[in-house]
């Protein structure tokens, strides 16, 4: 990458929790970043702290399993801010249930905005990383990929996207391209908020039970993953490529 190679970003679900300190921690990193959310206004925040900071980002509204809507969300990011090197598909929902109980709009909708969301933002954004013969794509996984009670259709998704992300790693390689999941354990948002509210526990007790099972004795929140996030997309990252980072306070049985 030169200095001439635009450095934009695009950070999927960056409205709030992981997306959202992600884009922050990239803006501060000197990417410019597009904030890409179902609604343009629920990124407004993420972007006025951003600027607020002298970044550089704006609010893009689209839903990433809607292929017109991707289109037209590169389009405007690219002519806005120039063309994404970076890409974060981090956007993400749960719809989670007991397998018996699981209805198909919840597996199509999981499946939708995880895989398929992933699939159209990575092939529409992969044609500026080729042209510019360079590219970091990170694919948010989870601890969940390797099963998880209640989230038959999360865990499948967040399984397939580790396997998308090492076969975008061997096909894109030979343009400078990486592609990379991280795999998050417990983070501290309004995702573990809401199961917390769906298991009856107020989130404090959640996360406090959730901590004796974490060898490091505290959840994560957002900057965790943002950081490494930070970490894969930098230009000496290079050689990192096809990789799972699950990033959860410690081994995973
Ligand atoms: P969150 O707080 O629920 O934020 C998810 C964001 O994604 C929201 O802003 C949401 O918008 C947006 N979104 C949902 N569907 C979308 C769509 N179709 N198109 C565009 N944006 C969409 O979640 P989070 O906890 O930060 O999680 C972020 C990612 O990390 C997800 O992929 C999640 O599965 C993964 N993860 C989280 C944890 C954890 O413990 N929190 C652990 C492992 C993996 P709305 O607000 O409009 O719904």
């Amino acid at each position: 990458m030169t200095e001439q190679t635009p450095r934009v970003a695009v950070v999927t679900g960056g409205a709030r929790g992981i997306g959202a300190a992600t884009a922050i921690r990239l803006a501060a990193d000197g990417f410019a970043v597009a904030v890409v959310d179902l609604e343009e206004a629920a990124g407004k925040d993420t972007v006025e702290k951003i600027t607020a900071a002298g970044g550089r980002a704006i609010a893009v509204g689209a839903d990433v399993s809607n292929a017109e809507q991707v289109a037209a969300a590169i389009e405007r990011i690219v002519a806005e801010l120039g063309a994404p090197t970076v890409l974060v598909n981090n956007a993400g929902v749960l719809r989670d249930n007991l397998l018996f109980k699981m209805s198909e709009n919840d597996w199509d909708t999981v499946m939708n905005v995880h895989l398929k969301g992933a699939f159209l933002m990575s092939k529409a954004v992969q044609k500026h990383m080729v042209d510019a013969n360079y590219g970091r794509i990170v694919n948010l996984s989870s601890s969940s990929a390797l099963g998880n009670r209640g989230q038959a259709n999360y865990s499948a998704a967040k399984a397939g996207l580790q396997g998308f992300t090492k076969t975008l790693a061997k096909e894109l390689g030979k343009f400078g391209i990486t592609a990379n999941a991280v795999a998050p354990g417990f983070i501290a948002t309004d995702m573990t908020a809401a199961t917390a509210a769906r298991v009856g526990m107020g989130f404090e007790d959640f996360k406090a039970a959730a901590a004796t099972q974490i060898p490091v004795a505290r959840v994560g929140v957002p900057d965790d993953i943002a950081h490494t996030v930070s970490f894969l997309v930098s230009e000496g990252a290079g050689f990192v490529s096809g990789q799972v980072v699950y990033v959860a306070g410690g081994p995973l049985d």
